[in-house]
């Protein structure tokens, strides 16, 4: 299928489209659990040595699940995905459900490990790629991954994978899972991108990376975080480093811990971690920033949260 926004039209999205507000709470036959698995949290580029195994350098990737995902639901393909595209693989219960990528943006770091995510070269498997939100600045999001996996940068190219790859861009909040809903709020950043609220249930979970607030938080922001029991933050910056970046689309950890106070936020992971931040400077990150909001933590790869 091509990529447009009649393509929002496909059966996937007019069965997941969600008429009711995102915030009124679904019944579950289940418990009411997210599980959030965190494959990647260094930003901009990958890292790695042993000054980098507590942390890790994966870039962007997190699984979103619960006890009744009949999908795998993706947030962003950076190169962490490679090592959940071999957990899928081996994993025979995970290996048949459909997969749904979505994306909070489309820089290098959050779509680089989409050419090395194994199920993609498995003949006909079915995987969705989604941007949602109103106002993307894309048209055809096929091209967003075709264009780098053209022959001049790799050697396989998008359309002979394999993989039945289905290209949507809803407009409207949709369904992960049965009981899983999933809204999308644009926020300030370099050629935008893209808050995720993932509602189960009276539980909620918000992603927001990538984010830049500006000299004060974005109150739209806060609003979106409102009341959220996760929320994962952007915290590329220590307050110094931010002076200095301004126009780079990231945040302090001041500002995630902040926004988190402000949204009367339950938890908060802090990620998309500074590929110069080393585990020796992040672990001094997080012993500050646990002192000024104890229910923080730094992510790390491989790390789950339940809520
Ligand atoms: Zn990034
Ligand atoms: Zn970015």
């Amino acid at each position: 299928m091509t990529a447009s926004r009649h393509a929002a039209k496909s059966a996937f999205v007019e069965a997941l489209r969600l008429r009711e507000h995102f915030d009124r709470p679904l019944k579950t036959n289940v418990n009411d659990e997210i599980r959030v698995v965190i494959y990647g949290c260094r930003g901009s580029i990958p890292v790695n040595g042993t000054d980098f195994d507590q942390f890790g350098g994966s870039t962007t990737c997190i699984l979103i699940t619960s006890d009744d995902a009949v999908n795998i639901g993706i947030i962003d393909a950076g190169t962490g995905i490679r090592n959940l595209g071999r957990k899928i693989m081996k994993d025979e219960t995970l290996r048949e459900k459909p997969i749904f990528i979505a994306f909070t943006h489309f820089h290098w770091d959050h779509i680089q490990g989409l050419p090395f995510f194994e199920p993609a070269y498995v003949k006909g498997k079915k995987i969705s790629l989604l941007a949602l939100g109103r106002e993307r600045p894309i048209d055809d999001l096929e091209r967003v991954f075709s264009v780098p996996m053209q022959r001049e940068y790799f050697p396989v190219q998008l359309s002979d994978m394999g993989a039945n790859f289905e290209f949507v861009l809803p407009d409207e909040n949709i369904r992960l899972f049965p009981t899983t809903v999933v809204t999308a709020h644009k926020h300030q950043h370099p050629g935008s991108a893209y808050s995720y609220r993932f509602v189960r249930g009276e539980k909620s979970i918000v992603f927001c990376t990538d984010i830049e607030h500006g000299a004060n938080l974005d109150p739209a922001i806060v609003d979106f975080c409102r009341g959220a029991d996760l929320l994962l933050h952007d915290a590329q910056y220590t307050p110094k480093e931010l002076a200095n970046h301004r126009g780079w689309g990231h945040s302090s950890y001041e500002q995630a811990i902040e926004c988190a106070r402000l949204a009367g936020v339950k938890k908060l992971v802090l990620t998309h971690h500074d590929p110069n931040h080393n585990d020796a400077f992040l672990a001094k990150v997080e012993e500050r920033c646990q002192e000024l909001l104890p229910n923080c933590v730094l992510a790390r790869e491989n790390m789950t949260v339940v809520v």
